[in-house]
């Protein structure tokens, strides 16, 4: 069985919404998760801030917004008259819950709700429409089978057993439907597998169902060498590792969620990049498998802060990492990069949350220099730290200053930290060096 999943612009638009269906009703059983429709998510985080900081009246007018938009939608995707009646009846149920919310203390779990409702919609809506289509789909709740632990971390054991009995109960389907991003906690209340998390939610499936493939349909022909929005004739990479991809979905290749790659990766299950517009085109493929070594990729994070701690005292002294490292890990903060001399360490994090009171930790040893809107540009390819021609990379960049290279940490990649204003010139002239080098 293979797992599929459509990303917000795949579920977006009613010319959209059919093409999925064309992809998905080829007669194989599958599971296919969807994503909220696209702009949904990020209005209804707006609903629940507007909520947080008393500005009800705001609050119910984008409410009222957003109903119109799905009423638009159900008037154009759904024909026959009992299934609309149906769907108008659960839009109803949904928007009347949002106001009810708007009279609510907010909350962390008000907040879950609220943003849980756009998968709910896509699925709802997606479901009935297949119906309306002649083809044969079950709805199945993520939040009877989709649990994070106390960790946050995917109750495996959980996931199966329910995933496995509620197929078993469901009536007999080629399709099964069910909500990407939405879960439950450790505790039983709603809760989510972060922003993009629909992609997690998929892998975590495929591994639960040990499905021969999953698929994750967006709108573009899978993972690029370098980012389409900076650098111009970027291509897609027809086949990555899954550490290839990992490394890459992390250090911002946005396309796919950072976690997406694990479960895949431990149950052995390849995952293709598809796009939605054009299914015809091959995307990307990550397997176990890696084809060629050197450079395949370069993306760029931004909103990076980097931090260097100097200290006399760390002058042939032992434990002065780990120190450090105590007070990152005691105010949750992780670290991304990191290099050190004998007097000073510099690290990045991407999380700025707790940035003052670490740094009045740091400062009762050290001295502390802080710099914001930094960049990591990171490049990735099997064995790229090792492979002949990687040195070039250093001459690219002569006419830019880096504050940070990380060389090493891993086989597959080489990350360089920048200033945010130097980040597109770097894009591009490391994208006419890897492509002189790479075709070798
Ligand atoms: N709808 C959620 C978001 O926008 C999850 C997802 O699309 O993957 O973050």
């Amino acid at each position: 069985m293979k797992v599929l999943k459509f990303g917000g612009t795949s579920v977006g638009s009613i010319e959209n919404i059919k093409c999925v269906k064309d992809i998905i009703a080829d007669g194989n059983k599958k599971i296919v998760v969807l994503s909220a429709m696209s702009g949904t998510t990020n209005a209804l985080v707006n609903i629940s801030d507007l909520i947080k900081n008393n500005n009800i009246d705001e609050a119910l007018l984008d409410v009222e917004t957003l109903y119109k938009n799905y009423k638009l939608v159900l008037e154009e995707l759904i024909e026959e008259p009992n299934l609309k009646k149906d769907v108008e009846n659960y839009i109803n149920t949904v928007f009347d819950f949002l106001k009810d919310c708007t009279s609510k203390k907010h909350s962390e779990l008000l907040y879950n709700k609220i943003v849980s409702q756009g998968e709910l919609l896509s699925t709802y809506f997606f479901t009935k429409y297949l119906h309306q289509e002649g083809v044969n789909a079950q709805l199945l709740p993520a939040l009877d089978f989709m649990r994070i632990d106390k960790m946050n971390e995917p109750d495996d054991f959980y996931i199966q057993q329910n995933l496995k009995r509620i197929i078993s109960e469901a009536l007999p389907a080629d399709i099964y439907i069910t909500q990407g991003f939405i879960c439950l906690n450790a505790f039983g209340k709603t809760a989510n597998l972060q922003r993009g998390g629909s992609d997690y939610t998929a892998t975590i499936i495929g591994a639960a169902v040990k499905a021969e493939e999953v698929q994750i349909w967006t709108d573009i022909d899978g993972m690029h060498n370098n980012d389409p929005r900076f650098v111009e004739n970027t291509q897609a990479i027809s086949n990555l590792s899954f550490d290839e991809a990992a490394e890459l979905a992390y250090f911002g290749a946005k396309i796919l969620h950072p976690q997406t790659v694990m479960p895949a990766r431990e149950a052995n299950i390849p995952v293709r990049l598809k796009n939605t517009m054009d299914p015809k085109s091959y995307g990307t493929l990550i397997s176990k498998d890696f084809k060629g070594e050197g450079i395949k990729a370069i993306a760029a994070k931004d909103g990076i802060t980097a931090i260097k701690i100097k200290s006399a005292r760390m002058l042939l002294a032992h434990g002065f990492l780990k120190k450090v490292f105590e007070i990152f890990e005691k105010h949750e903060t992780s670290i991304d990069m990191i290099t050190t001399s004998e007097v000073a360490v510099s690290l990045t994090i991407d999380d700025d949350k707790n940035l003052k009171a670490i740094i009045e930790e740091l400062e009762k040893f050290s001295t502390v220099e802080v710099d914001n809107q930094q960049s990591i540009i990171c490049l990735v390819g099997h064995s790229v730290v090792r492979h002949h021609e990687t040195h070039r990379l250093f001459q690219v960049l002569q006419d830019i200053s880096v504050r940070m290279i990380s060389y090493g940490g891993s086989n597959n990649n080489i990350s360089l930290l920048v200033n945010t204003n130097d980040k597109i010139t770097a894009l591009k002239q490391l994208n006419s060096y890897v492509f002189e080098f790479t075709t070798a």
